[in-house]
């Protein structure tokens, strides 16, 4: 490439405003329902909404009650080809129909289960497609794992970056060591345990990582999540996730009154742990009924989040960052690009200068100065996200196929979720995206009882693991 070819590519990548993005993010906004389209609204203004795999590798080997899978996941073969395969064509939809990048899922069973070169080449197919991905793992995994996957053949990384997502809860049963978690505070080891694992990837190979952690909340463990909250908020995991449980998936693991766990109570619990204020309309991502977020940063045993919305200031500077940084992608591109991208755009808009100013020191004020440098920053994402029961999502669901609003005002809080979804899965068969909550509750039990004719166990294609 010549030196002016060179010049022009990265005059192109260091674009802040990509016109593809943003018609992406155009159509997104244009599709919510009037009622998600508030000033915090982050999809159509930074984004088009998460995205996830489906019906590539159901089975898990851990048992979790409740368990979002149907009764029939446990019976499919985990078969890697047939993964990079259906992978690609999902992703290649989803780039179709949802633009050129967005955050996306590889989620199923649990992928350490796949053999760890046709994980990579999955995580590859989902990069091509312009997707950044995550694995979802329960975290059960050996250091031996973690290299092959993300070193090649030859030795060499194979990989800048990867992302898991971590389930820990104490109602997942089977973990090695401890098979029967009598608590929440009894798996902090194997938390830590996972962190440090994936952070000694840096250290050993040169390979970053940014860590989620997923945890179901249950009558049973509801008042333990500020516990997590504080413990696994110090472990290095930079999301910390928080699902209220559900009726959806495999019945024979429904053990609880899920429902008298409300998206409040939890929020409240996480409030406890953060040992402040949690709000969650500053930034949000679809319908604050399906998800809660909140950006912010431990510092010493208080979480403090980045923006105050109780503070007018603040909120300018949430609509200046939509304004000026909103069509870059932040995770992803390499830094540099990214860095190059935010200095293009701020020299285009350079009144965000003195609000981006003031805003540090009113959050250095906030906070303490003498606190940040005695206990440093831990940054760490606090969110909610509340699965609906099948039983609501499948009639809803099924008006919506006829174009037909429901009267009925529960279930048209169904249809404005479903319509808001942030959770978004792709069937290149027939061209259709649809929410994680339909997935789950209506396509799920007929794919993985034709998956199992597919993929019966006895059958493994994808034996490369194992050979090497
Ligand atoms: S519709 Fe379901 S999958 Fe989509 S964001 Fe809401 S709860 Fe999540």
């Amino acid at each position: 490439m010549t030196l002016l070819a060179r010049l022009r590519d990265w005059e192109r990548r260091t674009r802040p405003v990509d016109e593809e993005f943003r018609a992406a993010m155009a159509r997104r906004w244009e599709g919510l329902p009037d009622i998600v389209k508030t000033p915090g609204q982050v999809l159509g203004r930074h984004g088009v909404g998460c995205e996830g795999t489906h019906g590539v590798f159901p089975r898990c080997n851990l048992a979790c009650t409740p368990c979002y899978h149907s009764r029939d996941a446990n019976k499919v073969a985990v078969d890697g080809p047939h993964t990079i395969e259906n992978v690609r064509a999902q992703m290649g939809l989803l780039r179709t129909l949802r633009g050129p990048r967005a955050h996306a899922q590889l989620i199923g069973g649990e992928v350490s289960l796949l053999d760890p070169d046709d994980h990579a080449e999955t995580l590859q197919v989902m990069r091509d497609a312009g997707r950044e991905p995550m694995s979802f793992t329960h975290g059960d995994v050996d250091d031996d794992y973690l290299e092959r996957l993300v070193l090649g053949k030859d030795g060499k990384k194979r990989f800048d970056r990867v992302s898991f997502a971590a389930h820990f809860d104490m109602q997942m049963y089977g973990r090695r060591g401890i098979a029967r978690p009598p608590d929440e505070k009894s798996l902090d080891p194997y938390r830590q345990r996972f962190a440090q694992q994936v952070k000694r990837l840096k250290q050993a190979y040169g390979v970053s990582s940014f860590l989620a952690h997923n945890m179901t909340v249950t009558p049973a463990n509801l008042d333990q999540v500020a516990h997590v909250v504080r413990s696994a908020g110090r472990m290095g995991y930079g999301m910390l996730s928080f699902q209220p449980a559900a009726f959806l998936g495999d019945d024979r693991r429904w053990h609880g009154e899920y429902r008298d766990t409300t998206g409040d109570a939890v929020w409240a619990e996480i409030e406890r742990g953060a040992g402040n204020r949690v709000d969650f309309r500053v930034f949000e991502h679809g319908d604050v009924r399906c998800n809660r977020t909140a950006y912010g940063a431990f510092v010493g045993e208080r979480w403090h989040p980045v923006l105050d919305g109780s503070d007018p200031r603040d909120l300018r500077v949430r609509d200046a960052f939509f304004e000026v940084l909103g069509s870059i992608s932040f995770t992803g591109p390499p830094k540099r690009e990214v860095a190059a991208q935010v200095a293009r755009a701020v020299a285009a808009h350079p009144s965000s200068v003195p609000l981006a100013l003031g805003w540090a020191v009113r959050a250095v004020r906030r906070v303490g100065a003498r606190e940040l440098v005695r206990s440093g920053v831990k940054p760490v994402t606090l969110v909610m996200h509340s699965f609906m029961d099948a039983a609501d999502v499948a009639p809803a669901w099924e008006l919506m196929q006829q174009g037909v609003v429901s009267d009925d005002p529960h279930q048209r809080s169904v249809q404005e979720r479903l319509q808001a979804c942030h959770y978004a899965m792709a069937h290149p068969e027939d061209g259709s995206i649809v929410p994680a909550c339909v997935q789950h509750s209506v396509l799920d039990p007929l794919e993985n009882a034709q998956l199992r004719t597919l993929l019966p166990l006895v059958e493994v294609r994808s034996r490369r693991y194992a050979e090497r």
